[in-house]
Protein backbone atom coordinates (compact mmCIF):
# COMPACT_ATOMS: atom_id res chain seq x y z
CA UNK A 1 0.00 0.00 0.00
CA UNK A 2 1.93 3.19 -0.67
CA UNK A 3 0.54 7.10 -0.97
CA UNK A 4 -0.75 8.32 -4.22
CA UNK A 5 1.13 11.64 -5.53
CA UNK A 6 -2.57 14.08 -6.52
CA UNK A 7 -0.62 14.85 -9.76
CA UNK A 8 0.02 11.28 -11.22
CA UNK A 9 -3.41 9.37 -9.58
CA UNK A 10 -6.01 8.56 -11.85
CA UNK A 11 -9.67 8.19 -10.84
CA UNK A 12 -10.02 5.37 -13.35
CA UNK A 13 -6.52 3.62 -12.16
CA UNK A 14 -7.73 3.88 -8.69
CA UNK A 15 -11.21 2.29 -9.44
CA UNK A 16 -10.02 -0.32 -10.57
CA UNK A 17 -7.42 -1.07 -8.46
CA UNK A 18 -10.18 -1.05 -5.94
CA UNK A 19 -12.11 -3.74 -7.46
CA UNK A 20 -9.20 -5.81 -7.22
CA UNK A 21 -8.47 -4.88 -3.70
CA UNK A 22 -12.35 -5.91 -2.56
CA UNK A 23 -11.30 -9.81 -4.75
CA UNK A 24 -8.46 -10.20 -3.10
CA UNK A 25 -9.68 -9.42 0.19
CA UNK A 26 -12.77 -11.36 -0.21
CA UNK A 27 -10.47 -14.36 -1.40
CA UNK A 28 -8.00 -14.02 1.25
CA UNK A 29 -10.76 -13.79 4.16
CA UNK A 30 -12.24 -17.08 3.01
CA UNK A 31 -9.06 -18.63 2.98
CA UNK A 32 -7.69 -17.05 6.28
CA UNK A 33 -10.10 -19.27 8.70
CA UNK A 34 -9.03 -22.14 7.22
CA UNK A 35 -5.83 -22.38 6.47
CA UNK A 36 -4.28 -19.77 9.10
CA UNK A 37 -1.01 -21.75 9.99
CA UNK A 38 -0.15 -22.97 6.22
CA UNK A 39 -0.90 -19.61 4.59
CA UNK A 40 1.19 -17.31 7.13
CA UNK A 41 4.87 -17.84 6.18
CA UNK A 42 3.02 -16.56 2.37
CA UNK A 43 1.73 -13.89 3.79
CA UNK A 44 5.00 -12.70 5.59
CA UNK A 45 6.27 -10.63 2.59
CA UNK A 46 8.35 -7.77 3.36
CA UNK A 47 7.50 -4.42 3.25
CA UNK A 48 7.96 -2.43 -0.16
CA UNK A 49 11.56 -2.19 -1.04
CA UNK A 50 13.20 1.43 -0.05
CA UNK A 51 10.52 2.15 2.85
CA UNK A 52 11.20 2.31 5.73
CA UNK A 53 8.24 1.31 8.34
CA UNK A 54 8.52 5.18 9.65
CA UNK A 55 8.11 6.62 6.39
CA UNK A 56 5.42 4.06 5.78
CA UNK A 57 3.93 5.87 9.12
CA UNK A 58 4.39 9.41 7.50
CA UNK A 59 2.73 8.74 4.48
CA UNK A 60 -0.48 6.68 6.49
CA UNK A 61 -0.96 9.67 8.60
CA UNK A 62 -0.63 12.11 5.66
CA UNK A 63 -3.42 9.89 3.17
CA UNK A 64 -5.94 9.63 6.19
CA UNK A 65 -5.34 13.10 7.23
CA UNK A 66 -5.85 13.94 3.53
CA UNK A 67 -8.94 11.40 3.54
CA UNK A 68 -10.47 13.64 6.01
CA UNK A 69 -10.06 16.64 5.41
CA UNK A 70 -11.51 16.38 2.03
CA UNK A 71 -14.57 14.51 3.20
CA UNK A 72 -15.28 15.08 6.97
CA UNK A 73 -17.61 18.10 6.50
CA UNK A 74 -19.20 16.23 3.38
CA UNK A 75 -20.46 13.61 5.68
CA UNK A 76 -21.02 15.92 8.82
CA UNK A 77 -21.96 19.05 7.67
CA UNK A 78 -19.33 20.61 10.32
CA UNK A 79 -15.81 21.91 10.03
CA UNK A 80 -13.05 19.41 10.41
CA UNK A 81 -10.32 19.64 13.38
CA UNK A 82 -7.63 17.03 12.64
CA UNK A 83 -6.34 14.90 15.89
CA UNK A 84 -3.07 15.62 17.08
CA UNK A 85 -0.23 13.63 16.28
CA UNK A 86 2.30 12.48 19.25
CA UNK A 87 6.18 12.46 17.98
CA UNK A 88 8.41 10.70 20.55
CA UNK A 89 12.11 11.03 21.62
CA UNK A 90 12.96 9.52 17.94
CA UNK A 91 11.90 12.02 15.58
CA UNK A 92 9.14 10.39 14.20
CA UNK A 93 5.77 11.58 13.48
CA UNK A 94 3.11 9.42 14.98
CA UNK A 95 5.81 7.08 17.32
CA UNK A 96 6.78 6.62 20.18
CA UNK A 97 9.80 4.74 21.84
CA UNK A 98 7.72 1.46 23.86
CA UNK A 99 9.90 1.45 27.47
CA UNK A 100 11.03 5.16 26.87
CA UNK A 101 8.93 8.10 26.10
CA UNK A 102 6.39 8.55 28.39
CA UNK A 103 3.45 10.60 27.73
CA UNK A 104 -0.20 10.93 29.78
CA UNK A 105 -3.45 9.57 28.59
CA UNK A 106 -6.24 10.78 31.06
CA UNK A 107 -3.71 10.37 34.44
CA UNK A 108 -2.52 6.90 33.05
CA UNK A 109 0.63 5.85 31.44
CA UNK A 110 -0.82 6.26 27.64
CA UNK A 111 2.24 5.10 25.47
CA UNK A 112 1.90 1.47 26.40
CA UNK A 113 4.39 -1.16 24.21
CA UNK A 114 3.51 -2.70 21.07
CA UNK A 115 0.12 -0.82 21.01
CA UNK A 116 -1.32 2.27 19.11
CA UNK A 117 -4.12 4.64 20.79
CA UNK A 118 -6.13 7.56 20.37
CA UNK A 119 -5.84 9.48 23.59
CA UNK A 120 -9.47 11.88 23.98
CA UNK A 121 -8.08 14.12 26.40
CA UNK A 122 -7.69 16.62 26.84
CA UNK A 123 -10.73 17.67 24.86
CA UNK A 124 -9.92 19.58 21.97
CA UNK A 125 -6.51 17.81 22.15
CA UNK A 126 -6.57 14.59 21.18
CA UNK A 127 -3.93 12.86 19.88
CA UNK A 128 -2.89 9.68 18.13
CA UNK A 129 0.59 7.84 18.63
CA UNK A 130 1.74 4.21 17.63
CA UNK A 131 4.90 2.11 19.50
CA UNK A 132 8.12 1.63 17.00
CA UNK A 133 8.00 -1.79 18.17
CA UNK A 134 4.39 -2.47 16.73
CA UNK A 135 5.66 -0.47 13.58
CA UNK A 136 8.31 -2.65 13.27
CA UNK A 137 6.84 -6.57 14.37
CA UNK A 138 3.85 -5.27 12.27
CA UNK A 139 5.73 -4.30 9.20
CA UNK A 140 7.87 -7.35 9.25
CA UNK A 141 5.32 -9.95 9.99
CA UNK A 142 2.16 -8.55 8.33
CA UNK A 143 3.56 -5.94 5.39
CA UNK A 144 3.03 -2.00 5.17
CA UNK A 145 -0.87 -2.51 4.79
CA UNK A 146 -0.92 -2.87 8.55
CA UNK A 147 0.67 0.84 8.91
CA UNK A 148 -2.12 2.25 7.27
CA UNK A 149 -5.21 0.20 8.94
CA UNK A 150 -3.36 1.08 12.03
CA UNK A 151 -3.39 4.75 11.35
CA UNK A 152 -6.70 4.34 9.85
CA UNK A 153 -8.51 3.04 12.82
CA UNK A 154 -6.67 5.40 15.19
CA UNK A 155 -7.92 8.12 13.26
CA UNK A 156 -11.61 6.20 13.67
CA UNK A 157 -11.44 6.78 17.38
CA UNK A 158 -10.87 10.77 16.60
CA UNK A 159 -13.58 10.72 14.18
CA UNK A 160 -16.37 8.70 16.75
CA UNK A 161 -15.20 11.47 19.24
CA UNK A 162 -15.85 14.44 17.46
CA UNK A 163 -19.42 12.77 16.31
CA UNK A 164 -20.33 10.83 19.30
CA UNK A 165 -23.64 9.74 18.21
CA UNK A 166 -21.32 7.34 16.18
CA UNK A 167 -20.21 5.51 19.34
CA UNK A 168 -21.45 2.68 19.80
CA UNK A 169 -20.77 -0.77 22.09
CA UNK A 170 -18.51 -2.15 19.70
CA UNK A 171 -16.44 1.22 19.21
CA UNK A 172 -13.84 -1.01 18.28
CA UNK A 173 -15.19 -3.12 15.54
CA UNK A 174 -16.95 0.46 14.42
CA UNK A 175 -13.52 1.81 14.18
CA UNK A 176 -12.18 -1.38 11.94
CA UNK A 177 -15.49 -0.48 9.45
CA UNK A 178 -14.09 3.31 9.41
CA UNK A 179 -10.84 2.26 8.45
CA UNK A 180 -11.86 -0.24 5.83
CA UNK A 181 -14.24 2.79 4.70
CA UNK A 182 -11.38 5.50 4.70
CA UNK A 183 -8.69 3.51 2.74
CA UNK A 184 -11.33 1.97 0.45
CA UNK A 185 -12.53 5.89 -0.12
CA UNK A 186 -8.82 7.26 -0.05
CA UNK A 187 -8.14 4.73 -2.80
CA UNK A 188 -11.18 6.06 -5.06
CA UNK A 189 -9.98 9.68 -4.62
CA UNK A 190 -6.82 8.68 -5.92
CA UNK A 191 -4.71 9.69 -2.57
CA UNK A 192 -3.62 5.43 -2.40
CA UNK A 193 -3.23 2.43 -4.27
CA UNK A 194 -3.03 -0.92 -2.98
CA UNK A 195 -0.29 -3.32 -3.77
CA UNK A 196 -1.08 -6.75 -4.81
CA UNK A 197 -1.15 -8.90 -1.77
CA UNK A 198 -2.53 -5.69 0.81
CA UNK A 199 -5.36 -7.62 1.57
CA UNK A 200 -4.19 -11.12 2.36
CA UNK A 201 -1.72 -9.10 4.76
CA UNK A 202 -4.26 -7.89 6.68
CA UNK A 203 -6.63 -10.46 6.86
CA UNK A 204 -4.17 -13.79 7.28
CA UNK A 205 -1.85 -10.94 9.22
CA UNK A 206 -4.26 -9.93 11.97
CA UNK A 207 -5.70 -13.64 12.78
CA UNK A 208 -1.34 -14.52 13.25
CA UNK A 209 -0.67 -11.52 15.32
CA UNK A 210 -4.31 -11.75 17.29
CA UNK A 211 -3.60 -11.20 21.02
CA UNK A 212 0.44 -10.71 20.66
CA UNK A 213 0.01 -7.33 20.92
CA UNK A 214 -2.10 -4.47 23.33
CA UNK A 215 -3.14 -3.46 19.51
CA UNK A 216 -4.45 -7.37 18.37
CA UNK A 217 -5.71 -8.02 22.28
CA UNK A 218 -9.34 -10.27 20.97
CA UNK A 219 -10.74 -9.37 24.32
CA UNK A 220 -10.68 -5.36 23.72
CA UNK A 221 -10.84 -5.18 20.10
CA UNK A 222 -12.80 -8.74 18.94
CA UNK A 223 -11.72 -11.31 17.52
CA UNK A 224 -9.42 -11.60 14.33
CA UNK A 225 -12.55 -12.60 12.01
CA UNK A 226 -14.81 -9.78 13.89
CA UNK A 227 -12.01 -7.26 13.16
CA UNK A 228 -12.20 -8.58 8.82
CA UNK A 229 -15.42 -8.80 8.33
CA UNK A 230 -16.09 -5.13 9.97
CA UNK A 231 -13.23 -3.68 8.11
CA UNK A 232 -14.13 -5.66 4.78
CA UNK A 233 -17.89 -3.88 5.64
CA UNK A 234 -15.95 -0.87 5.56
CA UNK A 235 -14.59 -1.53 2.48
CA UNK A 236 -17.25 -2.57 0.54
CA UNK A 237 -20.40 0.00 2.13
CA UNK A 238 -18.44 3.02 2.96
CA UNK A 239 -17.92 5.04 5.80
CA UNK A 240 -21.93 5.39 5.80
CA UNK A 241 -22.44 1.47 6.16
CA UNK A 242 -20.26 1.74 9.34
CA UNK A 243 -23.49 3.31 10.99
CA UNK A 244 -26.02 2.25 12.87
CA UNK A 245 -27.92 0.03 9.54
CA UNK A 246 -27.94 -3.29 11.92
CA UNK A 247 -24.39 -3.73 11.67
CA UNK A 248 -23.83 -5.43 15.04
CA UNK A 249 -20.74 -8.14 16.24
ZN1 LIG B 1 -9.23 1.03 18.79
Amino acid sequence: MSATSPRTASRTTARGSRRTARRGFAAALAAAGAVIAAAVPAAATPAAEDVTPEQELTDALTVVDQYWTDNYEWYFGEEYTAPLVYTGSEGVQGMYTSGVDSYACGGEEGLVPSNALHCAEPVGEDWIAMSDDLLHEGTAQIGDAFVYAVVAHEWAHAIQQRQPGWTAPWTELQADCIAGATLAEATDQGLLSWDEGDEEELAVGLQAVADETGWTDTTSHGSAEERIAFFQHGVDEGVEGCLYDGLQP
